[in-house]
This record gives structure tokens, C-alpha cells and sequence, in this order.
């Protein structure tokens, strides 16, 4: 996202569902300023105490959006969900008014489409991409997070068995060419890159780099 003029970021949310709400409340938790948006005046109201701001209007009049000063934030987030005529609307109301940044929550492939050709910047599913990392991790069951970085490669964070505790690293048999060992997560601490005379204990997580087949291969013998 474009930089800020100031240190912190300005943000927008718009549709204060379970989606939005857990956007806007991170965002705060991460120290931005957001205003958040609902037509609904209790979903605006329960938030009050927890935003920078919040606003009870209907995002899809584009008047209500022009008295709120698009200009003053780095990005808004489109998050009507069911509604996807409104979604488009807010999108289509946003990008005329030329807010900096506009990133919206699609729900079926012809909204993405709509959204792309109506310029949002950014577009997520968050129901879909969910899906695809539980599928995942359903699939290998002691990966407890992943992050696909394309041609075939990840990043996953596994939870080796309790057979390896107290033995060195290097008893993994990692071959270096298909699989890095990145670094060893124990709770909130992280050794990066241990050496190979480091003692898994109970609770490790190994943090590895790799293309799918070598880290399938690789966890399996775990
Ligand atoms: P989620 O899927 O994020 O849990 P939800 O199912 O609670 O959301 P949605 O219909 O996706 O609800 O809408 C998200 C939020 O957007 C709701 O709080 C709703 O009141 C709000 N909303 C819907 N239409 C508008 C609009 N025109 N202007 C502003 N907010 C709206």
C-alpha cells in the first residue's frame, strides 16, 4: 500500500461485517486510524469504542462519500459481502472520487471481474482463499501454516513428531538442493537458520522452504 505523508496510516473500511470487522479491528491493532462505515447503525454503534472513527451511511451515495473526504485515506477496503450490486456501486463511486487505494472483498467471479474492471487495486476471496489453505492443511495434517510463493514453492511451517525431540537438527536428513531448513519457531521466539547442532525440544516448529513434492516428501518423514 502507497505510503503515508504522515507516520500513520489512514484507513477506511466499509461494511462492517464479520470480514470488515476483523480487518478494521486488526488495522487498529497494528496502530492505523480507521474510520469504519455501516448502513446499519448497530454494527457502527458496537464498534464506536473500538475505531478511530465510525460513520452510519450508506456506501453505495456517493454524496455520503464525498462529504468524507476520500483524500485523507491510503486505502479503503470495500467489504459489503452478499450485496454484491452495493459492492460495486461503493467500488465504481470510490474510484470516481479518486480515492488513493480501493481493495474489495469479492464474492463470485463476475464481481472480481467487475471490481478489476472498475479498477480496484486490490481483490480478495476471502471465503475461497480460506478454503484453500484449510483444504491444505487438512491434507497435510503436521503443516500448521503455509505461504505459496509461486512456481511450485512454500514456505509451510510443520510440527515435527515427538520422536525427534532432544535430537540435533542435523538428524533431519534435510538435502539442502530441494529443502532450507528457514528458521526454528517455539512459541513467540524464532531462531533463524539454526545451526546444525541445535536440539529440537518439544514444541519446535520448523520453518522450511521448498517445492511441493521435496516438503512432501521431506514432512512425511517427519
Ligand atoms: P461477512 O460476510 O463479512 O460476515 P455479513 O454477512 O455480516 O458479512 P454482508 O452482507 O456481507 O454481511 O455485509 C457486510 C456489512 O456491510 C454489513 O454489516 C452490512 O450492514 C454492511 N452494508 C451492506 N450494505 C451497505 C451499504 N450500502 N453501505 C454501508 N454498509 C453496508
Amino acid at each position: 500500500i502507497s505510503s503515508a505523508a504522515s507516520d500513520v496510516y489512514k484507513r477506511q473500511v466499509m461494511g462492517l461485517g464479520g470480514f470488515g470487522e476483523s480487518v478494521a479491528r486488526e488495522l487498529m491493532r497494528l496502530g492505523h486510524e480507521v474510520l469504519g462505515v455501516d448502513i446499519d447503525e448497530n454494527k457502527a454503534n458496537q464498534l464506536a469504542d473500538h475505531l478511530t472513527q465510525t460513520v452510519i451511511a450508506d456506501a453505495t451515495d456517493d454524496s455520503a462519500l464525498k462529504e468524507m473526504d476520500l483524500h485523507r485515506f491510503d486505502a479503503t477496503l470495500v467489504a459489503i459481502g452478499e450485496n454484491i450490486e452495493a459492492s460495486i456501486l461503493c467500488t465504481m463511486h470510490l474510484k470516481s472520487l479518486h480515492a488513493k487505494e480501493v481493495w474489495v472483498k469479492a464474492i463470485t467471479p463476475t464481481h472480481h471481474k467487475i471490481a478489476e474492471k472498475l479498477g480496484a487495486d486490490r481483490i480478495f476471496h476471502p471465503e475461497y482463499e480460506m478454503g484453500l489453505r484449510v483444504a491444505q492443511t487438512m491434507a497435510h495434517p503436521n503443516m500448521l501454516d503455509y505461504i505459496a510463493l509461486g512456481d511450485n514453492c512454500f514456505v509451510i511451517e510443520v510440527r515435527p513428531g515427538e520422536v525427534l525431540e532432544d535430537r540435533p537438527f542435523s538428524d533431519l536428513k534435510i538435502d539442502p538442493e530441494k529443502v532450507r531448513l528457514l528458521a526454528i519457531k517455539h512459541g513467540n521466539s524464532v531462531t533463524f537458520q539454526p545451526t546444525p547442532d541445535y536440539r529440537l525440544r518439544r514444541n519446535d516448529h520448523l520453518v522450511l522452504l521448498g517445492e511441493e513434492k521435496a516438503l512432501r516428501h521431506f514432512t512425511e518423514s517427519l
